[in-house]
């Protein structure tokens, strides 16, 4: 690429590092322990054939599903290609660029940072506390100029629910001046923690849901923003024309019929039962410091020396996802619960460690982090 194409962008996309994906950090693994995903393919058939024809903006059975199946009004429902789309429309629609701020509570979820620089819109951090629980004092203390605050819950990576008592304050601190979005992805794996039934009492509530983790449909890029339909009118103003494509919308329809909702709530059954025996045995390895509480389908770890932890499980194919550069997450690595076979070669392989020090666990050729 030439200087000059380069310098015609937009100075913050220039500097901006785009989010390192577990697939854009690629590896050569064959046990994928890195993005959440659910370790088994689900079998779909298409059913729909107009391919000749632009599919519906807001697919209506897609809608009306996913409305029953939250519990809540087909006009409280948004479809959109991942939260990760619902991430970025609120921006688009709440914040104007070099103005207005969003904010956040670190660590957490690494797409609200990046959409917000991809808009140049300022992004405004709080840290969590040490038990991750929100710093209500300092958020209070850090709304001027807030549009869209993002709360997760339960969070990525830590894997914690936020109280929802704090939840409700962080609603009333922001009342009249800011949306909160509650990033919802992973509460198929807790569900009596949903806020959904909280939407009649906050009109600046936004819950971001997906069907990426506990729906086994990563690839499909399908998720759901629920608010009150003010909201919903706002960002069906800025969204695509087309954001699904026909065979989405047909498998994302099937995925939440009866039997689509029975199969995943078993699919959560089971990485609950693989998750606590997981658990168990991450405590009874030497090179383990701390194994934390989850509420979802990954656990985050403490370990003595997680670098080389990182680079021997790597280069046995084992791939996790390394989160020691996060604020507060020193030595933390997290893992995705895969299937039972693939938790047992995890923990074999923490077992057999080369010694922490030895050159062996080192001197390694795979890629850095
Ligand atoms: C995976 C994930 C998302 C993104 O979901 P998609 O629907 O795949 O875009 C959003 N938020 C959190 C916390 C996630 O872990």
């Amino acid at each position: 690429m030439s200087a000059s194409i380069i310098e015609l962008a937009r100075a913050n996309v220039r500097e901006l590092t785009p989010y390192m994906s577990a697939r854009r950090l690629g590896g050569n693994g064959d046990v994928w322990l890195n993005a959440n995903e659910y370790p088994q393919a689900p079998n779909f058939t298409l059913t729909a054939q107009t391919f000749n024809r632009y599919p519906e903006c807001q697919p209506k059975q897609v809608i009306e599903r996913y409305a029953d199946y939250a519990g809540i009004a087909a006009d409280q429902v948004l479809v959109s290609r991942g939260a990760d789309e619902g991430i970025e429309l609120l921006i688009r629609a709440f914040c104007e660029p070099g103005q207005d701020a969003i904010l956040f509570c670190p660590p957490t979820y690494g797409m609200y940072s990046v959409s917000a620089e991809t808009f140049g819109v300022e992004r405004r951090t709080v840290p969590a506390k040490e038990d991750w629980q929100l710093d209500l004092p300092a958020i209070a203390d850090s709304l001027d100029g807030v549009k869209v605050l993002y709360v997760c819950s339960p969070n990525n990576p830590t894997g914690n629910l936020i109280n929802q008592q704090d939840l409700r304050q962080v609603l009333e601190l922001a009342k009249d001046r800011a949306v909160v979005a509650i990033d919802e992805a992973y509460i198929e794996f807790c569900p009596q923690a949903s806020v959904s039934e909280w939407l009649k009492d906050y009109p600046n509530l936004v819950i971001l849901r997906t069907l990426s983790k506990a729906f086994a449909l990563a690839g499909l890029r399908c998720g759901f923003t629920l608010a009150n339909n003010d909201i919903i009118q706002l960002l069906l103003k800025v969204i695509a024309p087309y954001p699904l494509s026909t065979p989405v919308a047909d498998i994302a329809a099937q995925a939440l019929s009866p039997q689509g909702i029975a199969t995943m709530r078993q699919r959560v059954a089971e990485i609950r039962t693989t998750r606590e025996w997981f658990i168990g045995e991450l405590q009874n390895c030497d090179c383990v410091e701390q194994v934390f509480t989850s509420e979802t389908n990954y656990v985050l770890a403490r370990f003595s020396a997680s670098s080389s932890v990182f680079k021997s499980l790597w280069d046995q194919g084992i791939i996790l996802r390394d989160q020691n550069k996060q604020p507060g997450l020193s030595g933390c690595l997290r893992i995705t619960i895969g299937t039972r076979q693939e938790c047992e070669r995890v923990i074999s392989a923490l077992a057999t460690l080369p010694g922490i020090n030895s050159p062996n666990a080192t001197n390694t050729s795979s890629s850095s982090l």
